[in-house]
């Protein structure tokens, strides 16, 4: 993040003008909005004083027709008896294709496999998941909107830090879809960490034990100059507190000798199953106690009781940390913190066997269901430029340079990393030969000097050139970069007028961590970087020497005498035999060699051709 930052002193906004900036946990199951306000990060609570939005939506069509559409915990309340049209979990869906999905198949959805992402058939129409997702932004956009009574200057979403580049567009362009500027999207457990403060604490290795309703999620970060990079991630797309409700809703069943049960049953026992796990969480001991159809179940549980019950999957979940720490190669007690995140660490036995592992008890002081959330906002106030020091965080820049090929597969940087957008430039270029009439252009994105270091972006032809001399053409290739980081590049050829051009979304793609690591490279490699450009310059050049040299002997060979013209090929032999090898030096002698001993040639050629523009005319004429 510190990458993309650029202060401007003296230009601290007046405090008056204060830029309401919101961090968003668009979650599985739940999803919050939270603010800076009076000095800290709070969640935004509902008219009902509720912090949490289910993340489920309801498609309806009422009796005249109309589109309709339940969000939060309206649509949960409907789960069970309009399955079909209403969707939660949608996150899963985000980004990916039906045969990303192997459990498709048991759920109650009609999935349509569109190019690109899967989308689900309801009564109101194929809707997408970044339509769906696009709903519960908008829901939770418009309670800040009414808490603050104002518009929102952008927001911070966050993102499992698993997410992939198709998983991370879709989610942009579900914030865009519902009218949000994102300031950027942030992987949750750096939400986490920052909730807590730590990108002020000691550089070193974090922990991050995510264990929600559904999920469990382990993650390495590493701070360095106040930077989070994510080591290493793990976990279980199948582990969480809902399993932890299943052991005790049978483990009470059981008690009660009430094994077998109806579906309806079941899932009452389920509800009252959680209910009391999380009661457990506060208290020694409650009573699971629900009506079911064939008379009362009450069963006391202990705490004791639950956390024998939920060690084999607490067990499971320190499985996957081991494995985590053992890639990173890191031992536990190299972690300098460990940050709790989901409802799920709520549970003392799971707080206790984390602190058991990492030999330190674990960070509890935050709502584990809102920390992430919590970090996005503290992220989204200073990205608004709300921070203390006044100083003005700016994310509209360019996360890295722009540029295109040239000969020798070299990058000519267009627009350096760091340029404030939007913005504009161009840039001209020329023919390498004589009579092109095409131009490859193929735009990059990196800090490296070689095409092949750099990102690709897209290529395009200018075509329909007039052929020229090489070097007589100026074709002017335009770079311009909106507000919202869409690149578009042009190349149009000054004298003909002819025109091509591209639309690219240049920074999209591309996560944080994969930035920090080009811009790393482009600094640990420059030194090699420019040793390498000297020499393909050089060869550029020589290539450059060779075709001109060539075309003039076809012209005008028969200027020369024969120990001329061997001794002219002598030199161009020399240059093709040097430019295989890596000695710059020696290429650029011979390349001079080469200017040298056609210099005579060439003063012969230019005579040629005046006598041959002067043959026939008047001098008046001329
Ligand atoms: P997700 O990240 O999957 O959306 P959450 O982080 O909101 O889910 O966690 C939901 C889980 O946390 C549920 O299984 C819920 O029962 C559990 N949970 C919530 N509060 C408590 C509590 N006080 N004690 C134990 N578990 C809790
Ligand atoms: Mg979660």
């Amino acid at each position: 993040m510190a990458l993309l930052q650029i202060s401007e002193p003296g230009q601290s906004p007046d405090p008056h003008q204060r830029r309401i900036a919101v961090g968003i946990d668009l979650g599985t199951t739940h999803s919050l909005v939270a603010a800076v306000r009076h000095g800290s990060a709070e969640c935004l609570p509902d008219e009902q004083g509720r912090v949490i939005l289910p993340s489920a939506v309801r498609y309806m069509v009422d009796e005249r027709g109309q589109t309709r559409r339940q969000i939060g915990f309206e649509a949960l309340a409907a789960q069970a008896e309009d399955s079909q049209n209403t969707i939660v979990s949608v996150k899963r869906f985000m980004g990916r294709r039906l045969a990303d999905l192997p459990d498709a198949g048991r759920l109650p959805y009609q999935f349509e496999d569109q190019p690109g992402m899967v989308a689900v058939k309801t009564v109101a129409g194929v809707k997408s998941p970044v339509e769906v997702s696009a709903e519960i932004l908008a829901s939770l956009r418009q309670r800040a909107e009414d808490t603050f009574n104002d518009d929102l200057f952008g927001a911070v979403i966050t993102v499992p830090a698993y997410f992939d580049d198709a998983q991370r567009q879709a989610t942009k362009d579900a914030a865009q879809m519902a009218g949000l500027n994102v300031l950027r999207l942030l992987n949750e457990p750096t939400a986490a960490a920052i909730a807590y403060g730590l990108d002020n604490g000691a550089e070193g290795l974090y922990a991050i034990y995510d264990l929600g309703g559904g999920t469990f999620d382990i993650s390495l970060l590493r701070l360095s100059r106040g930077v989070f990079e994510v080591v290493a991630t793990g976990g279980d797309s199948a582990l969480g507190g809902d399993d932890i409700d299943h052991l005790l809703a049978d483990a009470a069943l059981l008690d009660a000798k009430m094994e077998t049960v109806t579906p309806q049953d079941k899932r009452t026992v389920l509800v009252a199953a959680r209910r009391t796990k999380e009661k457990l969480s506060t208290d020694g001991s409650a009573h699971l106690s629900c009506a079911l159809s064939g008379g009362m179940l009450s069963v006391k549980i202990t705490r004791e009781r639950l956390a024998e019950l939920a060690k084999p999957l607490i067990d499971k979940s320190l499985a996957s940390v081991k494995r985590v720490l053992l890639d990173a190669k890191v031992k536990p007690d190299e972690v300098k913190g460990v940050v709790m995140v989901g409802g799920s660490t709520r549970m003392p036995a799971v707080r206790d066997a984390v602190g058991a592992f990492f030999g330190q008890p674990p960070l509890t002081d935050l709502n584990p269901d809102e920390v992430v959330a919590l970090g996005a906002a503290i992220q989204a106030n200073q990205l608004a430029g709300n921070n203390a020091q006044g100083e003005l965080l700016l994310l509209d820049v360019l996360p890295l340079s722009l540029g295109l090929e040239t000969m020798g597969g070299l990058v000519e940087r267009i627009i350096p990393r760091n340029t404030p957008i939007p913005c504009a430039l161009a840039q001209d270029f020329t023919t390498f030969k004589d009579g092109q009439t095409a131009l490859a252009v193929h735009v990059v994105q990196g800090e490296r000097e070689q095409v092949e270091h750099c990102r690709s972006l897209a290529r395009f032809e200018l075509r329909g050139i007039p052929p020229m001399a090489a070097g007589a053409a100026r074709i002017r290739v335009s770079f311009q970069v909106d507000a919202d980081g869409l690149l578009s590049v042009s190349a149009k050829e000054q004298l003909s007028g002819v025109e091509a051009s591209v639309v690219i979304k240049p920074s999209y793609g591309l996560t944080d961590e994969q930035v920090a690591s080009m811009l790393r490279e482009g600094f640990t490699t420059a030194a090699a970087d420019m040793k390498d450009r000297a020499l393909r310059e050089a060869r550029v050049e020589a290539e450059r020497m060779l075709e001109a040299t060539r075309t003039a002997l076809a012209a005008d060979g028969d200027l020369l005498s024969p120990e001329d013209r061997a001794r002219i090929d002598g030199l161009m032999a020399q240059i093709g035999q040097r430019c295989d090898r890596g000695d710059i030096d020696a290429l650029e002698a011979s390349i001079k060699a080469l200017a040298d001993g056609t210099e005579a040639f060439a003063a012969e050629r230019m005579n040629r051709s005046i006598r041959q523009a002067l043959a026939g005319r008047k001098l008046d004429q001329v």
